[in-house]
């Protein structure tokens, strides 16, 4: 994908608000001798920018123009160190929910619709970016957060939402209780807007046969603006992703080189008029690809395909470098197993060793589909796994993003 003389020239006003500002990121640039970009050459020289100096930011040093313009914060997980605050201006707040109105678009999502949000509100940009694009819509926005699955239920019914806002786990446990109490025909759900957390075909055709409904992947992260900024139109061609406000690269994730399109590999987004926190070439780690050709809805808009993992997740087992994506896709060819698993990868007597963790009822022989599961990995990728079957519904099931890959070597 090229990048656009106008998206160019934007990169460019990004650029010098950073260096005047002198921000973490304006002092680096003017460090790294960056000045105005001519070309796609140009940009491709600028270097990265990654979570890490986010963190060495903390509190406020991305904040790239005066205190005043600031309305409000978010902050990413801080589970694994020190969080990252992204300050947003007047205009990224706006700017977020008219991308955010234009995925609920896409899905064809109108102003008649009610709109169940379940994902949490606070720090997080989740449930305020959904909320921020249903009012912009104009349809009735139902502020549920998460938990409490006996209320969601009965306000599901009694309300008569819509539409389901939801990660693809929490979706899931709605739909397995939903089934579980025989509510069905007292819901009026139609369509789900689902985050952006990586799932399988199967756990999609689960929670689109359940509830029966249509679904829609929806995009982003809070360090650019949050959940909202691409989602995948009627067709399902992939998640068109906001070119106006964002220019998208996938890179190798090894060796940072630019991968042409259709190609997989690691998005790295740069925003084009963030005024609080812009950021130049952000690695997001999620791996996806550019989809090649035009969608038959006749938008413009590029396309992502479904978020195939992270790059960190790529494992290196016994020699071999295996996606956790590799493994579902074989397990997502036995029609007995469930949709979850659990990948568990350890260091037992001088060698690694990865089990695998999946679900079935109890009719199916546990041994023999635990021999063709460890068969067709080693035929597939190329060593054979310890596979462990467990009964339908004991492995976990979250409202937040489910870990399906431990790694207990380190
Ligand atoms: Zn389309």
């Amino acid at each position: 994908m090229e990048i656009t003389a106008n998206q160019l020239q934007l990169v460019n006003k990004q650029i010098k608000r950073l260096i005047d500002c002198q921000n973490f990121y304006g002092r680096k640039l003017k460090e790294a001798g960056v000045d105005q970009l001519a070309s796609k050459e140009d940009f491709e020289k600028l270097p990265f920018s990654e979570k890490d100096d986010l963190r060495e930011c903390y509190p406020l040093g991305l904040m790239a123009c005066p205190e005043e313009e600031v309305v409000r914060i978010h902050s990413s997980s801080g589970t694994t160190g020190t969080p990252v605050i992204i300050p947003y201006t007047r205009k990224d707040v706006e700017d977020w929910a008219i991308m955010f109105k234009r995925c609920y678009e896409l899905a064809g999502i109108t102003n008649k619709d009610r709109i169940h949000i379940t994902p949490g509100y606070g720090l997080w940009t989740a449930g305020i970016g959904f909320q921020a694009g249903c009012e912009l819509l104009g349809a009735m926005a139902i502020p549920m957060g998460p938990g409490n699955t006996e209320k969601q239920l009965q306000m599901m019914m009694d309300l008569k939402s819509t539409v389901l806002c939801a990660t693809s786990s929490y979706a899931l446990l709605l739909a397995e209780e939903i089934a579980k109490r025989g509510i069905k025909d007292k819901i009026h759900l139609t369509k789900g807007v689902i985050g952006s957390e990586r799932w399988g075909e199967k756990m999609r055709k689960r929670i689109r046969e359940e509830l029966g409904i249509e679904l829609y992947d929806i995009y982003g992260l809070t360090e650019i603006y949050g959940p909202g900024i691409g989602v995948n139109c009627k067709y399902d061609t992939g998640m068109h992703i906001f070119d106006d406000y964002l220019y998208t690269e996938i890179i190798d994730p090894e060796t940072g080189k630019v991968l042409p399109d259709g190609e997989w590999g690691e998005i790295v987004i740069t925003t084009l008029v963030k005024e609080g926190a812009p950021l130049i070439r952000y690695r997001t780690h999620d791996l996806s690809r550019i989809i090649p050709g035009n969608c038959p809805c006749g938008r413009t808009y590029p396309r992502l395909d479904v978020i195939a993992g992270r790059s960190d997740d790529m494992m290196k087992i016994k020699g071999v470098n295996v996606f956790p994506k590799q493994i579902e896709e074989i397990l997502a060819s036995f029609p007995e197993l469930s949709s979850e698993y659990q990948i568990r990868i350890s260091h037992l007597e001088g060698k690694d060793t990865m089990r695998i963790y999946v679900e079935t009822n109890g009719t199916v022989d546990f041994l023999d589909i635990a021999r063709r599961i460890a068969e067709k990995v080693k035929s597939r990728i190329g060593f054979t796994p310890l596979v462990k079957v467990v009964e339908l519904g004991v492995l976990p099931r979250s409202e937040k993003k489910s870990k399906r890959v431990i790694d207990e070597r380190f």
